[in-house]
């Protein structure tokens, strides 16, 4: 999982990629980085570490990035490649045709295929991501011009790609034709914004004009934008669901739909002939918030917060390590004691994945005094991996692909355990129920095929 974020013909182009980056910081906390350039001297700078924005980025790095009026940026999480710095993004590369610049969110399924044969050709890889192919075919493309050496790299790559690229002339938009990750269009003081999430676009006061369609190439450079479609489109699009499920910030619109609306329609689903007396609906904070007020309109049980997050701590599932990760619940999550004690409730997390976050949970409510604690999933059970760039774990690792439901809630502890029907989350999703991918979900194919060494070992390289 990744945020990127690109503005074009702006004289702070590197201070409000700066500002978008960190609307974008749950999308990724290992690494950020910012690429500028100056489009009259041809300059191109970048900066980027492990590590938050606001660890990252101060106001000397940031001061040194000035004077540049294009710039894109990057927060990373790692899916493919390993976690170091080696992976961070935008990656910055010299060949003789010029600079060139790459944010990628999103996972290319046939990279490895595509490296190997570049490294055969003499390539020499700088990092272990899939993103460092595109900017290899980019450079080895023996086409004059810039947009259709970009277009002969595109068309070699399979898999989820949200792109920005960026040389000094010109910033490029470019989104796969299956549209798995969002990127959005908006517009500043007269110049071009992108980013993968709207609420980036409102941080800087930008007016959200439109997403990039699925398939589209936008260019952008000093005589205007152009709009290239070189992709056949598919039968039907694969917005990735599990986004508006978990990842994205309720603040954003994306896929043409709120996403704290989206996430209210689930917890009414999930509300439909479920129990309709308990003392009241605890969301854990906070991606579970609006699915556990959908839950309380619908149920007619009152709301309250039996659980806050200490926000200073990383969210769970996106760190990396496991030893991190059983630390993170405990200093993350504090039950309050005084609404607890003895009381019949019912708990409404966003998903379940191996399901040692929902036991601490139903572990410090219990301690805490509650009676009862009925768990709820806004997200149906998850059984099979992401090859598309969200970091689900391998399939032994997802708790629903091996258990039952009536194990799982004795495993976690909990009086009962509800997860979303795929039934409950097409109707929440609504007439276009059939443009988004459920494949994690064991609700549609894979729409990309994936190459066979990759569904070997059931995950991305
Ligand atoms: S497999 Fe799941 S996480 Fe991956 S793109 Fe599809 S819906 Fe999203």
């Amino acid at each position: 999982m990744c945020g990127v974020a690109g503005i074009f013909g702006h004289p702070e182009a590197a201070n409000l990629v700066y500002l978008m980056l960190y609307a974008l910081q749950h999308r990724g906390q290992e690494s950020a980085g910012i690429v500028s350039a100056n489009s009259s001297t041809g300059k191109m700078k970048e900066h980027k570490a492990m590590g938050l924005v606001r660890d990252v980025f101060d106001e000397r790095i940031i001061g040194d990035l000035r004077g540049s009026n294009l710039a894109i940026g990057h927060v990373r999480y790692s899916t493919t490649g390993e976690s170091s710095s080696k992976n961070m993004q935008p990656i910055l590369a010299e060949n003789f045709k010029g600079p060139i610049a790459v944010a990628h969110n999103g996972n290319i399924v046939n990279a490895t295929e595509l490296r190997h044969k570049l490294e055969g050709d003499g390539s020499i890889f700088q990092t272990s991501s899939d993103s460092e192919v595109i900017l290899h075919l980019i450079a080895r493309s023996k086409e004059a011009k810039l947009i259709d050496r970009v277009q002969e790299a595109i068309g070699q790559i399979r898999g989820a790609f949200s792109l920005l690229i960026l040389t000094n002339n010109h910033l490029i938009a470019v989104r796969d034709p299956f549209g798995f990750r969002d990127l959005v269009l908006g517009k500043l003081d007269g110049t071009f914004i992108i980013a993968s999430e709207t609420c980036a676009l409102d941080l800087i006061g930008a007016q959200y004009i439109r997403e990039i369609e699925p398939g589209e190439i936008l260019v952008i450079n000093k005589d205007g934008e152009r709009l290239i479609k070189p992709f056949d489109k598919p039968d039907h699009f694969s917005f990735c669901v599990f986004e508006l499920i978990y990842f994205m910030r309720p603040d954003s619109f994306a896929f043409g739909r709120s996403v704290d609306g989206f996430r209210k329609m689930l917890g009414r689903e999930l509300a439909k002939e479920d129990i309709k007396e308990a003392d009241f609906v605890c969301p854990v904070p906070d991606s579970s918030n609006q699915a556990a007020l959908g839950y309380a309109h619908e149920s007619g049980i009152a709301f309250d917060l039996g659980i806050i997050r200490n926000h200073y701590v990383g969210r769970t599932f996106i760190e990396p390590s496991e030893k991190i990760r059983h630390f993170g619940v405990k200093i993350k999550l504090n039950p309050v004691r005084q609404l607890l004690n003895d009381k019949k409730i019912v708990v409404v997390d966003d998903s379940i994945v191996r399901a040692t976050t929902s036991q601490k949970i139903v572990e410090i409510l219990k301690n805490a005094g509650a009676q009862e604690v009925h768990f709820r999933s806004s997200c149906p059970r998850i059984i099979n991996c992401c090859y598309y760039g969200i970091d689900i774990p391998v399939k032994d690792d997802l708790i629903a692909s091996r258990c039952s439901d009536a194990e799982i809630c004795k495993q976690i502890d909990a009086a009962t355990l509800k997860y979303q029907t795929l039934e409950g989350l097409r109707r929440a999703v609504g007439e276009d129920e059939d443009d988004y991918c459920y494949a994690c979900l064991g609700g549609s194919e894979y729409p990309v095929p994936i190459p066979e060494e990759l569904q070997k070992i059931g995950k991305i390289l």
